[in-house]
């Protein structure tokens, strides 16, 4: 073997996004619109092409229908409705003229398809109707679709795989189509080029029980599609060709991550409390309706942040009431009488691009979550008034996002009063007096926490944009994940803070980002205070652990060591010494840990 060809099939390193071994094969997904050789057809051959044009768009048409079928079956009617809108647009005869035009003009079939695909998308981008902008992503998908037929590209359609095939997804980035598409029951983890794990593949593949590895880089260059690998979600670390040394060690990994589950499944049902007796309260995250049941099971006293922003991904139009309200009511009934914080709509920024995000210069500090709800009351009001019906059945508390003035509380306030009047107008049943509180995520709120407490019922803290916004790090840029450091100084304090100036004035702090769910992390949270945890459901057991095995006050001194030093490294080293007398080394201590600017993970975990 040559050396280039040694390196080529070597270890990949990206980052753990959702742990789990998986040895399979590897699904290819390129989703990307191909590169088009330009092609001149004499005149005689014009009518060829033009029949290659009809025929390709037939083909993609009927593959549509496949599709949407088959997300249907996956995901459900509303989310299938996107390949209606993709079918729609191969139909319409403006387009297929437009194309035809060009060809009568000499143009091969692939390079008029192109360039007019190209100039609709842009025109569609420049809308200045945001339900038009939202198209976009269907007419990429159209282009994408016909382009690979009209070049005899492989169909990377991810529905056509078997179910039991135990394939491992690979693809640049899993956007919202793809992700209704996926079938559990053929796909057993997913590695993407891009992503980190705060980003939204990350969460949902977590949500879904999926081991994944996000932030590969290349790994749809270095992948072909049908070899073997093996993907480790709890390293990061994807192996090609795997020797059978490599086999055996990692199926013998295996094997000791389910011992490991099963003695964590045995603490479903103990009580969240350290050595010395302080007790916390540990509640699930939960992103889709359907998992509130396992969620329910999995120990959590409660839902600390219902995602609902996942009822819209792969959506051509917005749920309307009473889906929402079905949707908000499993969750809730499947907790019973235990609280349920429910967030409103976190759209844009890098979650979903509704209502013109792609045009935004700077998504992330665009028009998103509670700025844009505000600014579409009727679609803001249409939410409220699905949770105010869903809390007849259970302790609804309706929370924020993004918020950085107590202004954006007093209007939601408003048209929380707005949308219960218009439930007493229909005569429709609803609970009054819903707790209202705040994502505490961004520097202002943590900042000026204070000027928060008198409107608000409750604070969560969202670390993973807490550290973003605090840092100036994109939480999702695979290149900066050395930088994000949620255990820098500065964050830190901004949880500090928000926690005192809660707890000062009676209300509950809790923490509902990644940084929960990471054991030294967690432990740093229980040092500054924090007595309300939210981790995704299968963290739930493992947070458990981790709090069961230290004292509070251990971790309060942790927590003070931690904050007088001058770097997220130091202060790592502060509190993993201190958790070394509880756990030893163990394995799962490093289980989030970022790697450092200088690319060196903390002493004492030399890499997988
Ligand atoms: C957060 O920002 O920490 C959070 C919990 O919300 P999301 O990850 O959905 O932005
Ligand atoms: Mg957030």
């Amino acid at each position: 073997m040559t050396g280039e060809r040694a390196a080529m099939e070597g270890k990949m390193i990206g980052m753990p996004a959702s742990p789990g071994i998986v040895i399979g094969p590897v699904h290819l997904l390129l989703w990307e619109v191909p590169e088009v050789p330009n092609r001149i057809v004499p005149d005689e051959a014009i009518p060829h092409e033009v029949e290659r044009l009809r025929d390709a768009i037939e083909k993609a048409k009927q593959r549509l229908v496949q599709v949407r079928e088959r997300a249907e079956r996956h995901a459900g009617p509303q989310e299938a409705a996107i390949f209606e809108v993709q079918i729609a647009i191969l139909s319409d005869s403006e387009l297929v003229l437009s194309v035809e035009a060009l060809i009568n003009q000499n143009i091969g079939a692939e390079k008029a398809f192109d360039l007019v695909l190209i100039e609709w998308r842009q025109n569609f981008a420049r809308h200045s109707q945001p339900m038009i902008r939202e198209r976009v992503g269907d007419l990429t998908d159209v282009h994408i679709r016909v382009l690979s037929i009209l070049l005899g590209l492989p169909d990377h359609d991810p529905v056509d795989l078997p179910k039991g095939s135990n394939a491992i997804l690979v693809t640049h980035d899993l956007t919202p189509s793809l992700t209704v598409q996926l079938d559990r029951e053929a796909i057993s983890a997913i590695a993407t080029d891009a992503g980190t794990r705060t980003s939204h593949v990350a969460i949902l593949a977590r949500s879904l029980g999926l081991p994944a590895v996000v932030g590969l880089r290349d790994a749809t260059h270095r992948l072909i599609g049908g070899e073997e690998i093996i993907l480790d979600g709890s390293s990061g670390v994807v192996i090609p060709h795997p020797t059978p040394a490599q086999m055996a060690a990692y199926t013998d990994r295996a094997n000791r991550e389910e011992a490991d589950a099963v003695e964590l499944r045995n603490l479903i049902d103990a009580e969240p409390i350290t050595i010395d007796g302080v007790r916390i309260t540990l509640r699930a995250n939960v992103d889709l309706p359907d998992e509130a049941e396992n969620a329910a099971h999995s120990g959590a006293e409660g839902v600390g942040l219902m995602r609902t922003e996942f009822l819209v991904v792969g959506r051509a139009t917005m749920p309307d009431e009473e889906e929402q309200f079905n949707a908000y009511r499993k969750v809730v009934t499947a907790f019973g009488d235990k609280p349920v914080v429910i967030r409103t709509f976190d759209i844009g920024g890098d979650k979903l691009p509704v209502g013109g995000y792609p045009t935004e210069a700077n998504p992330f500090l665009g028009w998103r979550a509670i700025r844009m709800c505000l600014d579409e009351p009727e679609l803001f009001k249409t939410q409220l008034r699905a949770l105010l019906r869903a809390a007849m059945f259970g302790d609804v508390r309706i929370m924020l996002p993004l918020v950085v003035t107590v202004d954006e509380v007093r209007q939601a306030r408003k048209l929380l009063a707005e949308a219960a009047a218009e439930l007493d107008a229909r005569g429709v049943e609803y609970r009054h007096n819903l707790p209202l509180g705040v994502m505490v995520e961004t520097p202002a709120a943590a900042l000026a926490a204070d000027t928060l407490v008198k409107d608000v019922a409750f604070f969560s803290i969202g670390t993973n944009d807490l550290v973003q916004y605090t840092l100036a790090v994109d939480r999702g840029n695979a290149n900066l994940a050395s930088r994000f450091t949620p255990l820098h100084p500065a964050v830190l304090r901004l949880i500090q803070r928000t926690v005192q100036v809660g707890h000062a004035n009676g209300l509950e702090v809790s923490v509902c980002g990644e940084m929960a769910s990471q054991p030294i992390m967690a432990f740093a949270l229980i040092g500054l205070g924090v007595r309300q945890l939210s981790v995704a459901a299968r963290s739930v057991p493992l947070v458990k652990r981790i709090l069961r095995g230290v004292s509070a006050r251990i971790a309060a001194e942790a927590a003070n060591a931690a904050l007088a030093t001058g770097t997220a490294r130091e202060a790592e080293r502060e509190l993993r010494n201190r958790l070394l007398s509880a756990f030893g080394d163990a394995e799962f201590l490093r289980d989030g840990l970022p790697e450092y600017v200088d690319g060196n993970t903390f002493e004492g975990f030399g890499g997988p």
